[in-house]
C-alpha cells in the first residue's frame, strides 16, 4: 500500500488504539520502577492526537508526524511526553514534504527520532530507557524489523539498573522490571509495522 498522509494518519490511529489497549500494562510497569503514570500519560496524549486528526488530516506524512509531535509536546507531561514529541518532530523533519514515505524515508525517520531522543534525554543504550528499544529499531531496514528489534530491546531492559529517569532513583531495585518507555516504544513501532503491512 502507498504510504501517503492518510496511511500515516491511519498508522498513528492504530498506535493510539494499541497504547489505549495496553494502558494498564504500562501503568503497572511504571508503578514498579516509577510513579505509575506512563500508561495514562500516553493514553491521554494519543487520545488528543486522534482528536486532532479527526479535526483535520494534514496533507503530507511529515505534516501528520508534526501534528503528533506538537500534540504530544503540548499535552503530555512527565519525561516521556517531550521525548516522544521530540522523536516525532525529528521524524517529521527527516521526511520533509514527501507525499509518500518510502522504506528509505522510514529508516531515515527512525534514525532521526533516535537522535532527537538522545539529544534531549542524554540516555545511552543500557541506561534502561526508551533508547534501549529505539536504538536497535533505528539500525534496521524495515518497520517490521524495527518493531521486532524494539521488542527485543525493551526486554533487554529487564535485568538492568536504570541510569536515567525516575527509575534511576531505585538503584538495584529496578532490576527485574521492564522499562515502561521501552515497552511503549516497542508497542508503537509494532502498531506502525502492522498498519503498514
Ligand atoms: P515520568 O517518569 O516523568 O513519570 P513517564 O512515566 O511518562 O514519565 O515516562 C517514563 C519513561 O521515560 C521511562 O520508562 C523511560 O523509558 C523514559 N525516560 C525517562 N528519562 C529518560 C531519558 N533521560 N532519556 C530517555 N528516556 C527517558
Ligand atoms: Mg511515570
Ligand atoms: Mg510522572
Amino acid at each position: 500500500m502507498g504510504c501517503d498522509a492518510r496511511a500515516v494518519a491511519a498508522a498513528v490511529r492504530a498506535a493510539a488504539a494499541v497504547v489505549t489497549a495496553h494502558r494498564d500494562e504500562l501503568v503497572r510497569l511504571d508503578q514498579a520502577i516509577g510513579d505509575g503514570d506512563h500508561g495514562e500519560n500516553l493514553k491521554r496524549g494519543f487520545g488528543f492526537v486522534v482528536q486532532a486528526l479527526d479535526e483535520s488530516t494534514p496533507d503530507t506524512p511529515g505534516a501528520v508526524l508534526k501534528l503528533v509531535a506538537t500534540t504530544l509536546i503540548s499535552k503530555v507531561g512527565g519525561a516521556a511526553g517531550p521525548l516522544y514529541g521530540t522523536a516525532f518532530l525529528r521524524a517529521a523533519t527527516a521526511v520533509g514534504d514527501a507525499t509518500e514515505l518510502t522504506p528509505e524515508l522510514v529508516a531515515k525517520a527512525l534514525r532521526a527520532a533516535l537522535e532527537g531522543v538522545v539529544a534531549r534525554g542524554k540516555a545511552e543504550v543500557g541506561d534502561k530507557t526508551m533508547v534501549d528499544a529505539l536504538a536497535p529499531a533505528a539500525e534496521v531496514g524495515s518497520l517490521a524489523a524495527a518493531a521486532t528489534a524494539a521488542e527485543r530491546g525493551a526486554e533487554s531492559t529487564i535485568p538492568l539498573v536504570a541510569r536515567k529517569g525516575r527509575a534511576s532513583y531505585l538503584g538495584e531495585r529496578a532490576i527485574g522490571h521492564q522499562d515502561p518507555g521501552a515497552r511503549s516504544t516497542a508497542l508503537v513501532l509494532r502498531a506502525f509495522a502492522e498498519a503498514a503491512s
